[in-house]
């Protein structure tokens, strides 16, 4: 009779697995979408080792095949025609500087081009000379940053945004150098700022000390499927994990949002 029992209990459990199986999981037949990584070796060394941590971070995303992941450090190899391709671009640490590149980038996000950037890829200055860039990261030029890296205790603003609704309402990031803005993001009326640093940070830095002032992190230009994260600096930044939770929950959100539609939806068939 125990063996009997044993046997219905196991063709039940069976049963429900199967049934759970067809309905809760879907396993991607074939990569669900493609990703460029743009980067730069000629930049100062801790920017150089976040692009290889975010490379390293990302190439073990795509275990199993479920997407298409290309990385290059130069653009001028993918104009409009092969830009377009991809579902995402994502600038690790440096924007272009050639005009066609641009030209060809700015085309690409006003068709429904997907973006992620990260710290110094929106860094930008006097002698950046790009205001399309600047209208579509919705800062100013750099104004500040604190120094040496160290970690900060992030808020996260809302917890509404798919970005952020897994996330605790504060929590301490990776070693990082953060940026402050001459213009602030905030008062964009088409950006919405997700995560900042809390005041309760303040004095910021040691060497050099940041006392006061709003000092966002993360936010989107509504107008853009973009996503602007401050941190990515050095080869640490991927050893806190609701960091990392945060930067997939980004490049998700932004290919959820793509115009050849959701590849993370269900198949219909
Ligand atoms: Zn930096």
């Amino acid at each position: 009779m125990k063996r009997f029992i044993s046997f219905f209990s196991a063709l039940l459990v069976m049963l429900c697995v199967t049934n759970a199986s067809a309905q809760e999981f879907e396993y991607a037949r074939a990569p669900r979408f493609k990703a460029l990584f743009y980067y730069s070796m000629n930049v100062e060394l801790a920017h150089q080792q976040f692009a290889q941590g975010t490379l390293d971070f990302f190439k073990g995303l795509t275990v199993g095949d479920g997407w298409t992941m290309e990385s290059t450090q130069n653009l001028a190899d993918y104009p409009y025609e092969r830009l377009k391709e991809f579902d995402i671009v994502v600038f690790i640490n440096d924007a272009p500087t050639d005009p066609k590149v641009r030209a060809d980038f700015q085309k690409y996000m006003e068709n429904g081009g997907g973006w992620l950037g990260f710290h110094a890829a929106a860094y930008n200055d006097a002698s950046t000379k790009w205001p399309w860039y600047n209208e579509f990261l919705g800062c100013g030029k750099f104004l500040c940053n604190q120094w040496p890296p160290q970690p900060a205790l992030l808020t996260v603003e809302t917890t509404v945004h798919p970005v952020t609704k897994n996330l605790p309402v504060e929590f301490v990031s990776a070693p990082s150098e953060f940026y402050m803005w001459q213009e602030n993001p905030r008062d964009k009326d088409n950006v919405e700022v997700l995560v900042s640093i809390s005041p309760k940070n303040y004095p910021f830095g040691i060497k050099d000390v940041v006392y006061s002032g709003d000092f966002p992190i993360a936010w989107t230009n509504k107008n853009f499927r973009m996503l602007y994260i401050n941190w990515g600096h050095g080869d640490d930044e991927y050893m806190e994990s609701t960091q990392n939770l945060m930067a997939v929950n980004a490049f998700r959100w932004i290919l959820s949002r793509s115009p050849k539609g959701n590849p993370f939806a269900k198949y219909t068939k």
